[in-house]
């Protein structure tokens, strides 16, 4: 439909209007301006939106410029904060260290009296003993390595004869300084017999009640019970707790649930490193309000092996372990004597205690050569807690094998390996330290090594060289040693041993 405007008059008059205004003489279709109009409006947007799209761009980077300094100085202050922080601990350790080793080694020793407590404590030339077993504990002989006279103090924490028996002997042969006792009396002849010898010792004796704090030397033990005598004989015991440096025990005698309690509502519980388990690790004390204050990293219960009381019951050992403690007992660990300098603690024992290995069997203990043996041991957990155990089997010394069993507190499980030797011998079995042996029989007395009776060159019988030797001429040998007595050497293709 579209036709040159110019074709009419009118149209003519128009072109010349716009012709004049443009100051050119050409002619425009309206197609033209269409295209005209359409790019201009186009190329503006363009322009617009770059326009727009730059300055957006530049608040943008503005924006996360400021945020991520911001960021920076944050990091900068976060990690200034952590060094100050593990500076500060490292100083205070070393600081601590030195201040302590000036100080010297604690050591406390928690004796194997059987059933009973006796706790040794010691720095340099400071002893302290709290309880001493029964009458035959012998610890008398115990001490005799330990204490240069006099023992400052001596505790005894309640008067059974478990407790006190073995201090009677103690009395008579060392001096003592200071004996700290409960007040309770007792109507056995034990007790008789240690209030006489507390008599004629000439100590210094106190009564121990809470808030008071005996000083000896360096050390300072704070009595947290009794507030006075009531109730049973056991829940009369002296509780006494001991700091050094940053290392806190906690001495419980047989004190039970009752007098955890009163500690409790006092409010003076101390969460310890080190806890001396109360009543031989009985169910009577150890209860969980209590363990969740004091919160042992160690836990040691004084206990005789196979006491008729069943202590410790498994309650309480369950308990400790709950609260994540390292439990420890004279029954099984025999005396466990930790020492500290203050910020670190060790424990002179095998820590974790290793597994106890039981039923060694050897099957079958004679074989022909690449027959199969098995080897199982029953493999116990000693220690006080869930462990994992590691079996190592050794043949003649060298480690073959090992496995790993997770066992809970007293659980057995047999472990077993099985091995196969080609050479004829009786090899040494050892799993972790439990021994035995097997045999390998020789190769029904087949010789293993061939010559020829014209040179002195012996060879495995496969050897290439072997095989061209005339049957009449072979000469067979039974090991290395027959050959080279015969004055033959190996052979430098197939190489036997010699
Ligand atoms: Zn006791
Ligand atoms: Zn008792």
């Amino acid at each position: 439909m579209k036709s040159k405007l110019c074709s009419s008059l009118l149209a003519g008059l128009v072109l010349l209007l716009i012709a004049s205004v443009v100051g050119c003489g050409e002619c425009y279709t309206q197609e033209d301006l269409d295209v005209a109009y359409e790019r201009g409006q186009a190329e503006g947007y363009d322009d617009g939106y770059e326009a727009g799209d730059l300055e957006g761009y530049k608040v943008g980077y503005a924006k996360g410029k400021d945020a991520g300094l911001a960021e920076l100085e944050a990091a900068k202050q976060e990690a200034s904060k952590v060094s100050y922080d593990k500076g500060y601990e490292d100083g205070h350790k070393d600081g601590l260290t030195q201040a302590q080793l000036t100080e010297g080694e604690l050591s406390v020793h928690f004796i194997d009296v059987g059933q009973g407590d006796s706790i040794l404590v010691d720095l340099g030339e400071t002893e302290i003993l709290i309880d001493g077993g029964d009458k035959s504990s012998g610890i008398v002989e115990y001490l005799k390595d330990f204490v240069d006279e006099p023992l400052e103090v001596m505790v005894a924490t309640h008067p059974h004869a478990d407790h006190i028996g073995g201090l009677i002997g103690v009395l008579d042969a060392f001096e003592v300084d200071e004996i700290w006792l409960n007040g309770d009396t007792n109507t056995s002849q034990t007790y008789t017999q240690f209030r006489s010898a507390v008599n004629s010792e000439g100590a210094q004796v106190y009564e121990a009640r809470r808030g008071d704090t005996i000083i000896v030397g360096e050390l300072t033990f704070n009595v947290l019970h009794p507030v006075k005598l009531s109730g049973t004989t056991n829940n009369n015991s002296i509780v006494l707790s001991l700091s050094y440096g940053e290392i806190d025990f906690l001495f419980t005698g047989d004190a039970e649930q009752e007098a955890e309690a009163s500690m409790l509502m006092e409010g003076i519980v101390p969460d310890v490193e080190i806890l001396k388990v109360g009543h031989h690790g009985s169910r009577s004390s150890s209860s969980t309000q209590f363990l969740d204050v004091v919160k042992p990293e160690v836990a040691i219960y004084m206990a005789g092996e196979g006491n008729s009381y069943g202590h410790p019951h498994q309650e309480t050992i369950t308990a400790l372990a709950e609260v994540g403690a390292e439990i420890y007992g004279t029954d099984i660990h025999g005396t466990i004597i930790i020492t500290t300098k203050g910020y670190s603690v060790q424990c002179e024992i095998p820590c974790p205690p290793s597994p106890v290995i039981t039923n060694l069997s050897i099957s079958p203990d004679n074989v022909e050569p690449g027959e199969t043996v098995t080897i199982s041991a029953t493999v116990t957990n000693s220690g006080g807690s869930q462990r994992t155990h590691t079996v190592t089997l050794k043949i003649n010394g060298s480690e073959v094998e090992t496995k790993s069993v997770v066992l809970n507190v007293g659980e057995g499980q047999v472990v077993s390996f099985t091995v196969a030797r080609e050479s004829a011998g009786t090899y040494a079995v050892e799993v972790n330290g439990s021994q035995g042996t097997f045999t390998v029989d020789g190769k029904n007395d087949l010789p293993l090594y061939v010559g020829s009776i014209n040179s002195n060159v012996y060879h495995y019988p496969s050897c290439r060289y072997a095989q061209r030797i005339y049957s009449e001429n072979e000469i067979w040998f039974s090991s290395v040693e027959d050959a080279k007595a015969h004055g033959y050497r190996p052979c430098k293709v197939c190489k036997p041993p010699g």
